[in-house]
């Protein structure tokens, strides 16, 4: 199956106030129609650079050294803004952490799905009330109808989400982005949440890039998944080989944090990640890597074909 989107060595950084820092170091994934991909590792490591870089909503000082996206074939670092307005929101939808970041709190909820669908699709009227209306209804929002005359303020976290999700839907995006959708909301809210996306996902065949850094949710919803560290990705597997089969430390040092808290034993990563403005030589996780050799402290692995994963890690070579 042909690749709907694909990112190939795709190098970030920033111009700080002391000069350029690179950020995100030789990125590259894909994703075919219908699939999930996990992105995941922990804050700063990153998995969010790298996909909002998709949709070119990069802060100002961010800089795309060299890479390609290619989305159905054709290169979306070529695209110029106006051209990127017609693919973010009507094919590559994205989901925030925080849905107030995507919704206006001084229009109702329908005025805001009748803008999209009227800037998307270009319908306007009763058939856009209308499609409006069973895009709510998609994400279960019960009495929809009624729904569309609320503010933002008048719904739930878990709510606002599906909200978001509607819109999504409203414009027939083929892909979802996820950042965290479920950080802000209590774990009842999060299955829920996580529940809808899985159903419109498989519903209509969407692909969906899951930023996260809760291994149980990528357990439950992805297809296959990118570990990232230090803007690197150091473990690339489907989900059930990586499940069984863990090969990085640092992802079975993930693995162990969710393993542990089923058992009521936390066991956490010990140490920090590095800083953007830190200078790493070597494997970045040597610090805190339980298998640290002295390779590890002066060259930095790249991703190798480990059985069915790529792994960057000097146990495998
Ligand atoms: Fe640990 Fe070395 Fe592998 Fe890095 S390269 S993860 S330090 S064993």
């Amino acid at each position: 199956m042909n690749n709907i989107l694909e990112v190939k060595n795709l190098q970030i950084g920033f111009n700080l106030s002391d000069g350029y820092r690179q950020a995100v170091y030789d990125v590259c994934f894909d994703l075919k129609k219908g699939e999930t991909l996990a992105i995941v590792g922990e804050s700063g490591c990153g998995k969010t650079i790298s996909t909002m870089s998709v949709l070119q909503l990069l802060p100002e000082n961010a800089v795309i050294k060299s890479g390609e996206i290619l989305y159905n074939g054709e290169n979306l670092l070529n695209f110029t803004q106006k051209q990127m307005q017609k693919i973010r929101g009507k094919k590559i939808a994205l989901i925030p952490q925080d849905p107030m970041t995507s919704l206006n709190p001084l229009y109702t909820i329908g005025n805001q799905i009748l803008e999209v669908i009227e800037l998307h699709q270009g319908i306007k009227g009763k058939q856009a009330f209308d499609l409006a209306v069973q895009a709510l209804e998609r994400v279960k929002i019960p009495d929809a109808k009624e729904k569309m005359k609320s503010y933002p303020h008048e719904f739930s976290g878990g709510m606002k989400q599906r909200v978001i999700i509607a819109m999504a839907l409203a414009c027939n995006a083929e892909i979802i982005i996820a950042d965290e959708p479920t950080t802000a909301l209590d774990v009842t809210v999060q299955a829920q949440i996580m529940d809808i996306l899985k159903e419109v996902k498989e519903k209509y065949n969407l692909s969906l890039i899951l930023i996260t850094h809760d291994m149980g949710i990528v357990a439950q919803n992805a297809d296959k998944i990118a570990v990232m560290y230090a803007g690197r990705i150091v473990e690339y597997s489907s989900v059930s080989s990586l499940f069984k089969n863990p090969k990085h430390p640092y992802t079975k040092a993930l693995l162990n944090v969710i393993l542990d808290i089923n058992t009521d034993k936390v066991e956490t990563i010990e140490g920090q990640p590095p800083s953007i403005t830190d200078d790493i030589c070597g494997c970045p996780f040597h610090p805190r890597c339980k298998s640290c050799m002295e390779i590890c402290k002066k060259i930095t692995p790249s991703l190798k074909t480990v059985e069915d994963s790529l792994v960057a890690c000097h146990l495998y070579e």
